[in-house]
């Protein structure tokens, strides 16, 4: 069987259960394409070959004994590196953390163990999560699959590109203001955030926590299904996780859209767009039309505030969060010195990058006394008043489209202006300022460039953001069009 890194995760499951092909040739697949492609694409910071062949070997254990399976036994995925892996670096693409071997597996890693999967590695990312090209990585740039110049988005664009360049079935990163749905735009594959607390936050490196969600980078609308399923749910570890019951996804894809409502928010059709992501949107709009659903004008007045609270609300809590690497109880620690402020002062100046540091002054600053009312608490006025648009908007649609992001891909190292890069996030950001769930898909192409279509659902609404994007895959070939340059 040749080509086994462009299968599917739902076929190649078939073909394990069949014993027609084994999870060992099939994590040996991936691991040789890792070897033939990662040296340009840059999409992980660590490959854990021999874990990856022990588990394939009790994987086929399991599919033998034809006992406890899941979808997932024996599929080989990559988890992004800010979700914490039992005694497995896990960097969050710091030097803060270049030698943190967790102690401990998130929820999410100990459900996914629990199904079998493979873990072949863990993926790059911009610097705790924040950025949208990934070069806020302390150690290296990601190179986009489709076009080795230029970002594969961020932050989670290690997992993106580990998914469009054949490395990995399927991955999981996190969605703080768009790091899963703005890189899955870019690298022409599905990205989906899931609801604010569908699933565990428990073990991934706390960026913003009212913000951050844990999300699966998958080729087709089954797989991105099947991996949400493996690790949505409650977990006692995590407060804020929802004990709301979990859908069945795979369930949900019917095919069959039609008379579902679908709302084109007129806000998010801004100047300075791409004029080629533009056109795509529309096409894709026009195909779900055609599918039987009903396509409605909606306004989300609050749309233009979402970026400038986002940039308040997100640092604030980032600043909090941070304040832990001190030095003193994990991580990089400066030792040349035997006063403890300096120590402190220098294990921050040394092991931060130039991005995070930004947004620990800007949260800092946001949270201080006397600015705290005219910043922080604005910010979750507007924020209050986001929730509220969707909240009128899925009162009368199902969900809404949208473009994912105002550009294609772009070059590394073309966008130097902080400003510009937060840009790239306009359409994602909202939906976690509200914590309703999102997913882009592949819409079709512009010079040769991925567009992503972003899908919103209302709260634990993503078995109709699926269903959605099920449907338009039943009449497209985008999502399986191949990076030609590989
Ligand atoms: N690009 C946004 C930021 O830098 C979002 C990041 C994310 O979703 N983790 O904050």
């Amino acid at each position: 069987m040749t080509d086994l890194h462009t299968l599917t995760i739902h076929e190649a499951a078939e073909l394990l259960r069949q014993r027609k092909l084994s999870s060992v040739e099939l994590t040996k697949a991936h691991l040789e394409r890792i070897r033939a492609v990662d040296d340009r694409v840059k999409a992980f910071t660590l490959v854990t070959d021999d874990l990856a062949l022990k588990q394939a070997e009790e994987a086929d254990k399991r599919l033998a004994s034809g006992e406890n399976l899941s979808p997932l036994t024996g599929i080989p995925l990559a988890i992004k590196d800010v979700i914490c892996t039992k005694g497995i670096t896990t960097t969050c693409g710091s030097r803060m953390l270049e030698n943190f071997k967790p102690p401990f597996d998130a929820t999410v890693m100990e459900k996914l163990n629990a199904t079998g999967a493979v873990m072949l590695g863990k993926t790059n990312m911009d610097e705790f999560a924040m950025g949208s090209s990934t070069e806020h990585s302390a150690f290296f740039p990601t190179h986009n699959p489709w076009d080795l110049d230029r970002a594969p988005g961020g932050s989670s664009g290690g997992s993106a590109a580990v998914v469009a360049a054949g490395m990995a079935m399927g991955s999981y990163g996190s969605d703080t203001g768009g790091s899963i749905r703005q890189p899955g735009a870019l690298c022409n594959i599905l990205g989906l955030k899931p609801t604010y607390g569908r699933v565990s936050r428990y073990g991934l490196v706390a960026f913003a926590s009212s913000l951050d969600q844990i999300g699966p980078f998958a080729r087709d609308a089954q797989d991105a299904a099947t991996l949400l399923q493996a690790v949505a749910g409650h977990d006692q570890r995590d407060s804020t996780s929802s004990t709301q019951e979990v859908a069945n996804y795979s369930q949900a894809l019917t095919g069959n859209i039609k008379g579902m409502r679908i709302g084109v928010p007129k806000e998010y059709w801004v100047e300075g767009m791409d004029p080629g992501v533009e056109k795509v949107v529309h096409s894709a709009i026009e195909a779900l039309r055609d599918l039987g659903a009903e396509i409605v004008d909606v306004s989300l007045p609050h749309t233009k505030y979402g970026l400038a609270a986002y940039y308040i609300v997100a640092p604030a809590e980032a600043s909090a969060n941070l304040a832990r690497y001190d030095g003193v109880k994990y991580g990089y620690s400066y030792r040349d010195t035997d006063d403890m402020w300096e120590a402190m002062e220098k294990t921050r100046q040394n092991g931060f990058g130039a991005e995070v540091k930004r947004r620990i002054m800007l949260g800092t600053y946001a949270l201080s006394a006397g600015y705290y009312d005219a910043y922080y608490k604005q910010a979750e006025k507007v924020r209050a008043l986001i929730k509220r648009d969707f909240d009128e908007a899925f009162a009368q649609v199902d969900a809404l489209v949208s473009p994912a992001s105002p550009t294609v891909a772009f070059k590394l190292g073309e966008i130097s202006d902080p400003y510009q890069m937060y840009l790239q996030d306009m359409f994602t950001i909202p939906a976690n300022l509200a914590g309703i769930c999102g997913i882009s898909i592949p819409g079709g192409f512009s010079e040769n460039l991925p567009v992503g279509v972003q899908l919103l659902g209302n709260t634990f609404q993503e078995a109709a953001i699926l269903r959605i994007a099920d449907a338009f895959e039943r009449v497209t070939d985008h999502h399986k069009q191949w990076p030609k340059n590989l």
